[in-house]
């Protein structure tokens, strides 16, 4: 068998920060504001503080104004949802970001849905849930499933009349990455943990999306021979002498069958990054 191509999530996140920057800096060389973006972080995690650090420093690279309201542990909602308010007046943010997970007396549903749609640039209210259900393109797109199109489409280039079978059915990943592969022209599959026979329905994949969150999952038994398969689990897993980042593929047996396939870390995570700026970018241009 061929070596499997190992796709370069954080090669091909470079290119589209390096392009957004570009875009950034045309708009204020002719004395525009730059972009805007709010960070809100409620409580101390270890996980959502290096994603944050992150974000903020891929918005300095491009050029995106970054501005990170950290909260007390304690918050209320009030609070929380008062911040939110002023933000969504804000003139110079464009977008707003509530880091997840959030403590758990503030009721995440509530929370997500009092970001204003229009700087909604995680995609989660409902307003543009609906918009890209209708595949209206006003919609702003959840970031991670738009990364997975993304790397499917730089291997692939046109996706149209693929077959693309997405194994998990969050909110957040798998049912958006079903439709945005549909807008695509593609045939999409749903697997989930109540599907009868999802090995077999994921073998048909010639695109294998992996969302659910347990660790190497997913073994070759459950992909096609030169199938291009995108992992988007993040799991740390304790090795014994310590921990590391895996997928929700198994990426040494799925490798030698997979005609691609992304890498845990450097496939998916980078590519969330890019797809947030992307989004606050839009925000922007929607109103300036
Ligand atoms: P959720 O826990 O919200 O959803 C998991 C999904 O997987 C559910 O739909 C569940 O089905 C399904 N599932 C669970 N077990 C099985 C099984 N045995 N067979 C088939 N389907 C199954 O997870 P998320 O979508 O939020 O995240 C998934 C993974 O992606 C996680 O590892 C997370 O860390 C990672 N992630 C990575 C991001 C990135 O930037 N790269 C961003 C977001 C998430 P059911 O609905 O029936 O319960």
């Amino acid at each position: 068998m061929n070596q499997p191509k190992r796709i370069d999530g954080r090669r091909i996140a470079d290119e589209q920060v390096a392009q957004i920057a570009q875009r950034v800096a045309a708009l204020t060389e002719q004395g525009k504001r730059p972009p805007g973006l709010a960070v809100v972080m409620v409580g101390d995690n270890p996980a959502s503080d290096v994603y944050v650090r992150n974000k903020i420093r891929r918005c300095e690279q491009a050029g995106i104004l970054s501005r990170e309201h950290r909260l007390d542990e304690r918050t209320t909602e009030e609070d929380l949802l008062g911040l939110l308010d002023s933000l969504n007046q804000d003139p110079q943010i464009d977008g707003i970001l509530v880091q997840l997970p959030l403590p758990a007396h503030l009721e995440e549903g509530r929370i997500l849905k009092r970001i204003s749609p229009a700087k909604d640039v995680d995609g989660f209210h409902p307003v543009n849930v609906g918009l890209l259900g209708i595949g209206d393109a006003r919609a702003l797109v959840p970031c991670t499933p738009a990364g997975c199109v993304i790397l499917a489409k730089e291997v692939l280039g046109d996706l149209t009349g693929k077959h693309v079978v997405v194994v998990g059915r969050s909110n957040i990943v798998g049912k958006p990455a079903a439709q945005l592969f549909l807008a695509e022209d593609c045939s999409v599959t749903l697997v989930h943990s109540k599907s009868a026979n999802g090995a077999e329905l994921a073998r048909q994949a010639d695109i294998l999306v992996v969302a659910v969150g347990r660790p190497q999952m997913v073994d070759e038994s459950w992909v096609k021979p030169g199938a291009v398969v995108i992992d988007v689990g993040i799991n740390r897993i304790d090795t014994g002498e310590g921990t590391r980042l895996v997928g929700d593929v198994d990426y040494q047996r799925v490798a030698p069958v997979a005609g691609a396939i992304t890498p845990v870390p450097g496939g998916v995570g980078p590519m969330t990054i890019a797809g947030l700026l992307n989004n606050t970018l839009t925000a922007y241009e929607a109103v300036e």
